[in-house]
C-alpha cells in the first residue's frame, strides 16, 4: 500500500460521500470481506459515465492536436477526428457486450451506463459530436493563435498526455513542507508555458458545466501554481508572475487569475487541513501505512440524488448485508 495522497479529486470525493471515497481509494479491502463483492468492485472501479468519457476524450483530442501542432506546425484535423471517432466506436462496442471477464488495464471498458443496462441509443454519436465541437471551438478561437505564438516565444512548453500518466511529472514536491513530509500530492495542468525564469502561464480545459457560483481561483489551479514554485525550491512568489486561465468548452469562455502569495499560503493550509481530515479514516492516523478503517467508518451520503448516478451503487447496496 502506498502512503496517503492528496489530490483535488480525492478530497472532492471525500466531501461528496465517505462511502464513495472508500470505494474509490480503499475498495481493495473488500477482498477480506467477500470475494464476490470484491470482484464486483474491481469491475465497477473501471467504469465511468458517458459524460466523464466525453471530458476525457476532449482532453485527449486537444492534447493530441497540440502535440502535433507543436511538432509539425500543422495538423490533419479530419484524420485526427476520424481516429478519435474510431477509438470511441471500438471501445463503445466492447463496452456494450458487458463481458467484464476479459478486462485488462489497457482495455478500458468505458461506460457505467452499459453495466446498469441504461438506454444509450444515439448517445455515442452525440458524444463524438461534442468532442469534435470542443476541438473546433478551440481552433476557431483567438486562443488558438496565441498558443501557436507561444510555441515559438516560450522557453518551455508542457502539454499533458491524458491516458499516459507520468507520475514522476505529476508529483508536487511537498516533502519540505512541515506536516506534508510523507504525503503524495499529484497535480498536472493541461497546458503550461514558461517565459524566462519568472513568467508562467497555465491553461486548464473544462468540458463540463461552468460553475457560476464560485468566482475565485480554484484549489486545483492554486496547486498547479504551488507546483511551479516548489520546482524552484521555494514557496514564495517573489517577483514571479503565474497566470492561470480556465477555459470552458465549447464556448471558449475564459476565467483567468494571476496567482498571489495569499493563494499559495491558502492552498498549503488547505492541503494540511484536508490531510488531517483524511487521516481520520486510516488506522492510527498513520499516513505511511495508510490502512483504511473498517468500511463501516465511512458513512453514506444522505442525498439520494447523489446515488442515482454513482458508479458504485450496486456494490454499495450489497455491502449493507455485511454491516
Ligand atoms: S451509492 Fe450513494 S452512498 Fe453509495 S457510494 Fe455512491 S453516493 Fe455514496
Amino acid at each position: 500500500m502506498s502512503s496517503l495522497s492528496w489530490s483535488n479529486t480525492r478530497i472532492t470525493v471525500l466531501e461528496y460521500c465517505q462511502k464513495k471515497y472508500f470505494f474509490s481509494y480503499y475498495g481493495y479491502a473488500l477482498k477480506s470481506i467477500d470475494e464476490h463483492l470484491w470482484q464486483l468492485w474491481s469491475t465497477l472501479r473501471q467504469l465511468k459515465s458517458l459524460d466523464m468519457r466525453m471530458g476525457e476524450m476532449t482532453h485527449k483530442i486537444l492534447s493530441l492536436y497540440l502535440h502535433m501542432l507543436k511538432k509539425h506546425g500543422e495538423v490533419d484535423i479530419d484524420r485526427l477526428k476520424q481516429d478519435i471517432k474510431k477509438d470511441m466506436e471500438q471501445i463503445f462496442s466492447l463496452s456494450e457486450k458487458r463481458d467484464y471477464s476479459i478486462y485488462n488495464k489497457d482495455l478500458h471498458f468505458w461506460l457505467s451506463e452499459h453495466f446498469y443496462e441504461e438506454n444509450t441509443e444515439g448517445k455515442l454519436e452525440e458524444t463524438i459530436q461534442k468532442v469534435w465541437k470542443n476541438l473546433d471551438a478551440f481552433i476557431a478561437s483567438q486562443r488558438h493563435q496565441k498558443v501557436k505564438n507561444w510555441f515559438t516565444t516560450a522557453h518551455h512548453i508542457y502539454i499533458e498526455s491524458p491516458g499516459k500518466p507520468n507520475f514522476a511529472l505529476m508529483k508536487v514536491d511537498v516533502e519540505k513542507i512541515p506536516w506534508l513530509e510523507h504525503i503524495s500530492v499529484m497535480a498536472a495542468p493541461d497546458f503550461g508555458a514558461m517565459f524566462g525564469e519568472k513568467w508562467y502561464l497555465i491553461l486548464d480545459w473544462k468540458s463540463g458545466k461552468e460553475d457560476i457560483q464560485t468566482s475565485g481561483i480554484t484549489d486545483q489551479l492554486k496547486v498547479y501554481g504551488l507546483k511551479v514554485l516548489l520546482k524552484q525550491w521555494t514557496q514564495d512568489i517573489g517577483d514571479r508572475t503565474i497566470h492561470m486561465d480556465e477555459i470552458y468548452l465549447p464556448w471558449m469562455h475564459s476565467k483567468w487569475w494571476t496567482l498571489t502569495q495569499e493563494d499559495i499560503n491558502n492552498i498549503i493550509e488547505k492541503i494540511i487541513q484536508d490531510i488531517e481530515y483524511q487521516k481520520q479514516f486510516i488506522v492510527d492516523q498513520d499516513p505511511i501505512q495508510n490502512i483504511p478503517l473498517s468500511h463501516q467508518a465511512f458513512k453514506r451520503t444522505s442525498s439520494e440524488k447523489k446515488c442515482i448516478s454513482c458508479t458504485f451503487r450496486k456494490v454499495c447496496t450489497l455491502l449493507k448485508d455485511f454491516e
